[in-house]
């Protein structure tokens, strides 16, 4: 891996992040809530759920990009990437935040009690419209989704 190589792969991860709050927010809760809206239902925590197609479709453009490039060029670096944001995603999201896998896990680092945070504020809201938290890797301050949430919902 090469210093460029490894920039590729931090820019990977930055536009992912952007990437994914949008896609989440116009997407998903967009023309793609009939796979999304299983996420946003009570279920048990080991099944699967309709919004784990995403993660397919994900997951075979990746392979798609491994496919295509060769590891001198930009876009294995680029395929590279959002493998690992996937990685991050299915660790933090499913693992730690939904427990879909048995792990006694409770981090102490604040960045990550802000994410678990944020991501159950996403989660206050059952409808698709008047969400608040799309990204993921980054949160925005609680106080401030707080009041965003208020602020869409017109409630206490
Ligand atoms: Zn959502
Ligand atoms: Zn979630």
């Amino acid at each position: 891996m090469s210093l460029t190589h490894l920039l590729l792969v931090i820019a990977t991860l930055l536009v992912m992040e952007f990437a994914v709050a949008l896609f989440h927010r116009h997407v998903m809760h967009g023309f793609g809530w009939a796979w999304h809206a299983s996420h946003h239902e009570p279920r048990k925590a080991s099944a699967w759920e309709r919004n784990d197609l995403y993660a397919v479709v994900f997951t075979a453009a990746a392979i798609a990009l491994f496919a295509l490039g060769d590891p001198n060029g930009p876009v294995w670096w680029i395929a590279f990437g959002i493998t690992l944001y996937g990685l991050l995603y299915g660790l933090l999201h499913d693992v730690l935040i939904h427990r879909r896998l048995p792990l006694a896990w409770k981090p102490r680092n604040r960045y990550l009690q802000r994410l678990i945070a944020a991501h159950h504020m996403h989660h206050a809201v059952k409808t698709r419209e008047n969400g608040v938290s799309f990204g993921f890797l980054y949160a925005p301050p609680v106080e401030q989704l707080r009041a965003e949430l208020r602020r869409r919902n017109g409630q206490a």
